[in-house]
């Protein structure tokens, strides 16, 4: 399916029509930000299920979780192509803030303990099969005291099943000699508290995973590596997660007959596998991978792996999208349909969240995934400018990158929850597809690039490195991120975070302006007293911008805005579009020059016809929109005739006096 080519017949697009082969009703993305909640997903529905026993269905936030993991120690011995495995687990754990009952242990259903024990308590196993996989719930006979630590060890063995999960497209493994594909709750296993499998704040453990294959198969796993020794027909390959990563972030392995590609000019080993032997897509990925990486230690500092990263090309076969781990981005080779362009910004994305949620975790994903998938979805755009069109004004990049975003969000209506939720505000996992793709990622890098406009570009910034530093392996929040905001800014931000994080408004604001001889005089009216910051351009006679950021306080705010040459113009930074509904006091003066004519309806004549048509949660994707919601009068998604004659009937409007 050709996505764009009625706007390729307006012929304006100096940008290469993209297609790709749609996906039913949603995008390619909505797959990729499945994956990326799936752990989520699956405990709810085995909630839901009665998995664990009757659960409390309320939401618990906040708090660090009572089950805090602290290290595992794994011990993997597998035939990749009869899925025959044997394993061991010693895990460290703690009682946090209150006693402990046991833990929940989740792998593949044709998996089974066969020994169980805990340092200083004796142990019981309970066990159901939760197709495709199993859950393995060991209790200590005597609950573990808050505070207190013990080891628990475990074997297990037997063939993996492999199954598919029924509520998603997802399989638990894939067995086989050319490409072995086991993640978290295959063979290595998932950790949850039985009693309280709905706890959600962050816990983060360390991990050594040591691996024992047939000694001609390769193997990569994640974490660094730490070395590959073959002996007696046998490969053990060992790998070392040494800081605290998110127990519910994907640990894999990955076997069979690798391809591989150095990444150049890395100080840090880094390596695309594949499975061998390769197609020409894999030394796309390893090229996109330079400029890429060091965009993103240009943001946010040197990346915190010492011996190796491993980038990975999926086969479509394994269907899952792709994710990132510790030391470890997966990227499945179906966005190769999306086009290059889209499929290198999908690698920034992806790789952007080495840092974003990994490194730099969120106390609590459930709450908010403004500092996760909103940085990510951001960094993708900013990076996608920097790297291809920074030929072109960056604020009008990202705005027109934001529209389908902003027509998404719009067509949704209120039904987006805040980008913070509230206790009453439900389960992200219950979410669709597509009001997942508008509250995790459209509603969160709009606000952040909105929030970066209304602070200022070197603000925002400075608090981003502050929140890249002292985030850095600890759980942080939106609100934490406000503060080094307002540190980094001077300013007081409660105002932004009530109206677009907490709540999901998108208020009006309307500017008047009289030009005077140092510039203009410009009046911002808007319904509420609350105040807000915006910058607003200046457009000159001849032609050059100048910019100022203003502060609105109570419902009208005059300022004087002295410029160096004769005002045009008086609007804001269309960046600001997404979550600000700005008009002129004039009705129909579109270019805000405070006339209602010819050249407002000059704009939209030459849109006549177009229809926006993106498929709900698309509007990522769609990377040439040219439809103006402004010239859509009626608010209809088309820019038809009557939108256009209600722009003439406009025409000589005087300001409201
Ligand atoms: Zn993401």
């Amino acid at each position: 399916m050709l996505r764009f080519g009625a706007a390729a017949l307006v012929g304006a697009l100096l940008t290469p029509a993209v297609s790709y082969a749609g996906d039913g009703h949603v995008g390619p993305w909505t797959g990729l930000a499945d994956r990326e909640r799936s752990v989520d997903q699956f405990l709810r529905q085995a909630i839901d299920d009665g998995a664990f026993g009757v659960v409390s269905s309320v939401r618990i936030a906040g708090r660090s979780p009572v089950l805090d993991c602290v290290h595992a120690t794994h011990v993997v011995r597998l035939d990749p192509v009869s899925g025959e495995a044997s394993a061991s687990l010693d895990l460290q754990l703690r009682a946090n803030g209150q006693e402990l009952d046991g833990v929940g242990i989740v792998f593949d259903e044709g998996l089974r303990v066969t020994a169980a024990s805990a340092d200083g308590r004796d142990v019981s196993l309970e066990d159901v099969s939760y197709s495709p996989t199993r859950i393995t719930t060991l209790r200590f006979a005597t609950p573990l005291p808050t505070g207190e630590t013990t080891v628990i060890h475990l074997a297990y063995e037997g063939t993996l099943a492999c199954g598919a999960f029924a509520a998603s497209a997802g399989v638990v493994c894939t067995k086989g000699e050319s490409f072995g594909y086991f993640p978290q709750q295959a063979v290595l296993p998932s950790f949850v508290d039985p009693r309280r499998p709905n706890e959600t704040a962050l816990d983060t453990m360390t991990r050594d995973i040591e691996i024992h294959v047939p000694a001609n198969v390769d193997v990569v796993a994640t974490g660094e590596h730490v070395d590959d020794i073959v002996r007696d027909g046998e490969r053990v390959s060992r790998w070392v997660i040494d800081q605290p990563l998110s127990r519910t972030v994907g640990t894999y392995v990955l076997t069979g007959r690798l391809g591989h590609v150095t990444v150049r000019d890395r100080q840090v080993p880094t390596t695309l596998f594949f499975p061998a032997p390769g197609s020409t897509v894999d030394s796309r990925m390893a090229a996109w991978s330079v400029p890429v990486l060091d965009f993103l230690e240009g943001l946010a500092g040197p990346l915190p792996y010492k011996q190796s990263l491993t980038l990975v090309r999926l086969p479509a076969t394994v269907r899952d999208p792709g994710t990132a781990s510790f030391g470890m981005t997966l990227l499945s080779e179906s966005y190769t349909r999306v086009g290059e362009l889209l499929h290198e910004e999908t690698w920034a994305h992806e790789n952007s969240h080495l840092y974003w949620g990994i490194t730099i975790p969120e106390s609590n994903s459930h709450d908010s995934r403004l500092m996760s998938e909103g940085l990510a979805t951001l960094t993708q755009l900013d990076y996608t400018w920097a790297r291809h069109f920074a030929n072109e004004d960056r604020d009008a990049y990202l705005a027109r990158r934001f529209v389908p975003m902003a027509l998404d969000l719009r067509n949704a209506g209120m039904v987006v929850p805040p980008i913070q939720l509230g206790l009453n505000d439900g389960d992200p996992s219950s979410m669709d597809s597509t009001r997942f793709m508008l509250w995790a990622y459209f509603r969160t890098a709009a606000t952040l690039d909105h929030l970066r406009v209304s602070v200022g570009e070197e603000s925002f910034r400075n608090a981003l490195d502050d929140y890249a530093r002292e985030c850095r392996w600890i759980g942080c929040d939106p609100r934490d991120f406000q503060r080094m905001l307002e540190r980094a800014a001077h300013t007081k931000l409660d105002a932004f975070f009530d109206r677009w994080v907490t709540a999901n408004t998108r208020p009006e604001v309307t500017i008047d302006f009289t030009r005077d001889e140092s510039g203009a005089s410009a009046t911002f009216t808007k319904t509420d007293s609350q105040p807000m910051t915006l910058e607003v351009w200046l457009g000159l006679e001849d032609g050059r911008r100048e910019t100022q950021r203003v502060d609105l306080q109570g419902t009208s705010t005059t300022v004087q805005l002295p410029t160096t040459g004769r005002v045009r113009s008086v609007s804001l930074n269309p960046r600001h579009d997404v979550l600000v509904e700005v008009h002129s006091a004039v009705r129909g003066d579109l270019d805000f020059d405070g006339e209602s004519d010819g050249l407002d309806l000059l704009a939209c004549t030459r849109l006549l016809g177009r229809k926006y048509a993106g498929e709900p949660g698309s509007g990522l994707w769609n990377i040439d929109e040219t439809f103006d919601p402004r010239c859509d009068r009626n608010g209809n998604l088309r820019i038809e005739q009557a939108d256009l004659d209600e722009l003439a009937s406009n025409f000589g409007s005087l300001k409201p006096q």
